[in-house]
């Protein structure tokens, strides 16, 4: 369990990022009704107490570029591909915050104009500022990056205090956990040190991204119940990334 110090204090702007498997649940593809369900809850708790969220969604449990490459699709269009896959997500993200009362809106990186908003930075800001979840679509909206790139992009830009990763499993381990019995938790890294191990917690360029700008990185379980509302409040597990001292 991390131990909180007294001088702790929650963040006035995060940004979660939520993956594709996140959503994917139990299933092997596509989202599961249920676990975004769980998720949107949670994000509404966090948004209800005062801090200012806004999300970027994955798209690898529908759609991955790479993966599609490597049997022989043009990397470029399989990116384009991907990147529409986060915006079936976002939406469904969207959805289920809104029956949780949440009022939200999605912007993409790609036009959309029939189903989101297109990204304005300005824009974006504004709407957190009147208390709305900014749900940002389509990644950075350029072939050959991520979601995770897209997330210490848009972080940075929004000024977040903190960029939290939801991931399978409550932090950064020496090996995979649900592989090696022996692996275990670190409570906080430096970003050289996530580069310099090759630790997969975010692509370098997510990492240098984030430490450029000094933003901290939260790696937790999205799939524990109310974790992100104690990971905001500096509580339970989770692994913290961010400059040494
Ligand atoms: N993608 C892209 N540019 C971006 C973000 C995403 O081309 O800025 C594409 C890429 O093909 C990627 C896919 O969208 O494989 C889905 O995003 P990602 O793999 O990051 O989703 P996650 O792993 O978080 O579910």
């Amino acid at each position: 369990m991390n131990t909180t110090n007294d001088s702790y204090v929650a963040p006035r702007r995060a940004l979660l990022k939520v993956s594709g498997e996140a959503l994917m649940g139990p299933g092997q593809f596509g989202v599961d009704a249920q676990t975004v369900d769980r998720i949107a809850s949670d994000i509404a708790t966090v948004s209800r107490s005062g801090v200012e969220v806004c999300l970027v969604v994955g798209g690898g449990n529908i759609f991955r570029g790479l993966t599609a490459a490597a049997r022989g699709m043009d990397r470029a269009q399989g990116d384009y591909a991907g990147m529409l896959a986060t915006v079936i997500n976002a939406l469904m993200v969207q959805n289920a915050l809104e029956r949780e009362g949440v009022p939200t809106r999605v912007m993409s990186a790609i036009h959309m104009s029939s189903i989101a908003e297109p990204y304005i930075r300005r824009r974006a800001v504004r709407h957190m500022e009147k208390g709305r979840v900014v749900i940002f679509a389509a990644g950075t909206g350029n072939p050959f990056f991520t979601t995770d790139t897209a997330a210490a992009l848009r972080a940075a830009e929004m000024d977040c205090d903190l960029l939290l990763k939801g991931t399978q499993v409550d932090g950064v381990y020496t090996a995979d956990p649900r592989k090696d019995k022996t692996a275990t938790r670190y409570d906080s890294l430096t970003y050289l040190e996530v580069l310099s191990r090759d630790l997969n917690v975010m692509d370098a360029a997510a990492i240098s991204l984030a430490r450029e700008n000094r933003l901290p990185i939260v790696v937790f379980n999205i799939h524990e119940d109310g974790a992100f509302e104690r990971v905001i409040r500096g509580e339970g597990n989770f692994t913290r990334i961010e400059e040494a001292g």
